[in-house]
């Protein structure tokens, strides 16, 4: 058995003066041809290794470069230097995969986040993403553990889906069909029956209608999976690829789907306070050293574990979508011309109106409900005023929209009408509106983006730094 390490996480909590122990991992430095930092990825924290002067060969101490692995053995000591508590004294030093120092990219020393989003498959030995794929580790595992808690079933919906009728982005189109010599109907038409499914299919930008099936079964579901759109927006919270999480409960209102989606939040925060504390602090000061670059105006006011600790302790706001657009239409900021975008009541909050809200008027997470029906969804709940919708979304500071949900449309005769109205295919959509003729509930759902969620607790500012191989427009690398 080759495998018998130790991790240096739980090296490091170790006392010494036990047996010989082993550790693995990838130099990060080598000092005086004597002290090697060995990181393992189990934590930010190097593992101090003591070589005794003469006792290795001069051919082994060049190959201890940035970037190589090695396998250490030896007994742990109290450190003399400072900086460590405790060091490995190593008997004997192996390396498993040298490194070439002139061409390894990633040098001891500070990288730009762009430069190391173009070496992304290296990115995962810097203390930076260290931190941020531990933390969006903890993240997915609080996510089910919540769900589960509450008795929720964990649904694995479709990644491709015939239904196009989401209307929530661009899609994906899936086909095996040639681009050469793609079978035409007489028309001219592609003739999708040649086609694999033996009709149009694409990747899913949801899993909610798959999900709402599933509610009228289980009542309490949620999935967690991959979903993508194809809109062309190069901004710092899109992505192509992304995962989402969405629960769907029957029996529950607008404001019972609210009063999930802010527990869950607020338990995603708190998890990891408590079970990531170390990566956060470095979170916490990377971001203060990346503050301290922008402008005084620009900056932010509170650090990041100050913020978080605020989210997880305090309720969200809660306003109406009319409320929302009377705030700021009210505000100084807009009589005085800050926003690029113009807004009235109808139009829907562009990103600055939203940050505007949570950062400078409420200084926390808003819920926004009761939207205009027009800027939504076509299978959200109609309010009895007749121009407004049950839905809701959560604006958090720095990110914006974090969630997107409603209280569903249970009522077939106000879905079959709405569906008309906004030209979605009602005959093909058939198993969905069967949930409305064989006992119909009123039932409530959101989406949560895991990327911006990840991007809030990590507090990195673009969504291509919080999922290890980023899609975005003319990006597929890795
Ligand atoms: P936005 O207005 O920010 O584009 P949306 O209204 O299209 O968002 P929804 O369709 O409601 O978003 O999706 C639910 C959630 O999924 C959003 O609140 C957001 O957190 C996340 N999300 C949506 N689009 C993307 C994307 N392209 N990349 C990453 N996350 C996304
Ligand atoms: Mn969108």
């Amino acid at each position: 058995m080759f495998n018998q390490r130790i991790k240096i996480k739980e090296v490091l909590a170790m006392v010494p003066g036990q047996g010989e122990i082993t550790v693995m991992g990838w130099v990060r430095t080598l000092r005086n041809n004597q002290f090697i930092a060995l990181n393992d990825g189990s934590c930010n924290e190097n593992l101090q290794i003591v070589l005794e002067l003469g006792s290795f060969d001069e051919s082994l101490l060049k190959k201890l470069t940035t970037g190589s692995s090695l396998r250490a053995v030896g007994r742990l000591e109290d450190s003399q230097g400072k900086g460590q508590r405790i060091e490995l004294k190593a008997r004997t030093v192996e390396i498993l995969g040298g490194s070439d120092a002139e061409k390894f990219p990633l040098q001891p020393k500070k990288h730009s986040l762009e430069f190391l989003r173009e070496i992304a498959h290296l990115r995962f030995r810097t203390n930076t993403f260290g931190s941020v794929f531990r933390v969006r580790h903890a993240l997915s595992f609080a996510v089910h553990q919540f769900f589960h808690e509450r008795g929720f079933v964990y649904l694995h919906t479709p990644i491709i889906t015939a239904s196009d009728a989401e209307g929530a982005g661009e899609m994906f189109k899936v086909t095996t069909l040639s681009f050469d010599q793609t079978p035409r109907n007489e028309g001219g038409e592609v003739n999708f029956k040649e086609d694999f499914f033996g009709r149009p299919t694409n990747l899913t930008v949801s899993g909610q209608l798959e999900g709402e099936l599933a509610a009228m079964g289980f009542a309490e579901v949620y999935t967690f999976g991959p979903t993508f759109r194809a809109e062309n927006s190069n901004t710092t919270r899109h992505l192509a690829e992304f995962w989402m999480i969405e629960p769907e409960v029957a029996f529950n209102d607008l404001e019972d789907n609210m009063n999930l989606a802010e527990d869950f939040i607020r338990y995603l925060i708190s998890y990891v306070l408590e079970h990531n504390r170390t990566d956060l602090e470095f979170l916490d000061a990377r971001l203060a050293e990346e503050e301290k670059q922008k402008p005084q105006a620009e900056r932010s006011e509170t650090g990041l574990l100050e913020k978080l600790e605020s989210v997880a302790g305090q309720d969200f706001e809660r306003i109406s979508y009319t409320q929302a657009v009377e705030i700021i239409l009210q505000s100084p900021a807009f009589k005085k011309k800050k926003f690029k975008y113009d807004l009235a009541w109808g139009m829907d909050l562009q990103s600055e109106h939203e940050r505007w809200l949570v950062e400078k008027h409420f200084k926390k997470p808003v819920i926004v409900t009761d939207y205009p029906k027009e800027i939504k969804a076509f299978y959200m709940r109609q309010n009895p005023d007749g121009r407004t919708v049950a839905a809701m979304d959560i604006l958090a500071p720095g990110i914006g929209e974090i969630v997107g949900g409603s209280q569903r449309e249970e009522r077939l005769d106000m879905l079959e009408t709405r569906m008309r109205e906004m030209h979605i295919p009602v005959e093909q959509m058939w198993w969905y509106l069967d949930t409305r003729r064989y006992g119909t509930v009123p039932h409530a759902g959101f989406g949560l983006g895991f990327e911006r969620m990840v991007q809030f607790v990590t507090g990195m500012t673009n969504i291509r730094d919080v999922i290890p191989f980023p899609r975005t427009p003319k990006n597929a690398e890795f």
